[in-house]
């Protein structure tokens, strides 16, 4: 009998945790850019100590600062747009708007390295940073076209805003750029064809192709049905629709949403199936939606079921979702969200020595 082999099983989070609710009254009530700075600088400290405390490997600055959302960061504050774009519709019928972009050029208002800046003078482990794909940007641009700026230009435009963010991001050393693709479902569920599906894959690709494959194994995808106040825009698509599609990007990993599916099995299947051999598969262990703390138990027992079906070398586990994509959501707590992450660090490490042959 040979000694167990001790394997590991990386452990991510998404990104997002909710802010504290001072800071969150304090915005709402509009409060100055120079009074908020030193509350927004305790909420990222106080975020990386707690998420150290739990034990995660890998951590990130909560998307404190990412003011609004996750999606619009970017363009946060751009002149040339109006408020009356995209509107993503919630399955309990609230609903989120997008901007519109009126006229050229689009250039973002700021790139997502600049959190990380901060983020590494706090943290003692590895960082990572999420960033908004191309895919959902796009849906600023109108359908009846911006006279003077071609939908060609503003797509190359958009390709390379996305590209110059990526590349500050790596180079500043996150541990991994994740890009945020919660669109991908949605795009199904809008266009049950599959045609918008795949213009959002393709657009994403272009900008994807723009990296080598070592810069690619250090860049993620994330999908998921949307999480905001609870509620979810596309639950209802089957992943068997996106999946295939989805593994077709030119990423070395991949953030899905998996344990509020009804039939993980099936999902599992659909990404034993259609993963590359280039490709990692982070597994959503956690979901932020629900009020319920999942336990170490029961995280170790969906990695154990995903390992059945994905090899462990191209499995990690991850949570559903960020804790609040969107910056004014108070629907969990932030001592909920710690604890569910401690959950699924102790979990999946408990998943590993089983594997390994430890006891
Ligand atoms: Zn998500």
């Amino acid at each position: 009998m040979g000694k167990p082999t001790p394997i590991t099983i990386p452990t991510e989070p998404i990104g997002s945790i909710p802010r504290p609710v001072d800071l969150i009254a304090r915005v709402a009530n509009g409060d100055s850019e120079a009074n908020l700075a030193p509350l927004y600088e305790d909420a990222i400290r106080d975020t990386i100590q707690r998420f150290e405390d739990t034990g995660s490997p890998v951590v990130t600055d909560g998307e404190q600062r990412k003011y609004h959302n996750f999606a619009t960061y970017c363009v946060h504050g751009l002149p040339n747009t109006a408020p009356d774009g995209f509107t993503i519709p919630f399955s309990d019928g609230h609903t989120r708007r997008m901007s519109r972009l009126t006229r050229g050029p689009f250039r973002y208002t700021r790139y997502a390295d600049s959190y990380l800046d901060v983020a590494m003078r706090y943290a003692h482990v590895p960082v990572k940073q999420a960033v908004i794909s191309p895919s959902a940007l796009s849906l600023m641009y109108p359908a009846e076209k911006i006279r003077d700026y071609s939908r060609e230009q503003f797509i190359d435009d958009l390709l390379s805003e996305h590209e110059t963010e990526i590349r500050r991001c790596l180079k500043k050393g996150a541990h991994k750029v994740q890009v945020d693709f919660t669109e991908g479902r949605l795009a199904v569920k809008i266009d049950p064809s599959g045609q918008l599906l795949n213009s959002f894959i393709d657009l994403n690709n272009l900008a994807l192709s723009r990296f080598s494959p070592d810069e690619r194994r250090r860049i993620g995808v994330h999908t998921c049905p949307g999480n905001d106040f609870d509620s979810t825009h596309s639950a209802d698509v089957d992943y068997a629709e996106l999946l295939p599609s989805l593994f077709e990007l030119k990423a070395g990993n991949f953030y899905i949403a998996l344990s509020t599916e009804p039939d993980r099995g099936h999902v599992l299947k659909i990404i034993r199936k259609y993963l590359k051999p280039d490709q990692r598969v982070f597994v959503g262990a956690i979901a932020p939606s629900n009020p319920h703390l999942e336990t170490p138990e029961e995280v170790r027992d969906r990695v154990l079921e995903a390992s059945e079906y994905i090899s462990i070398e191209q499995l990690g586990s991850t949570d559903d979702c960020g804790f609040s994509p969107f910056s004014d959501n108070t629907s969990t707590t932030r001592d909920t969200a710690f604890a569910k992450i401690e959950a699924r660090v102790v979990g999946t490490a408990l998943a590993e020595k089983l594997i390994g042959g430890y006891q």
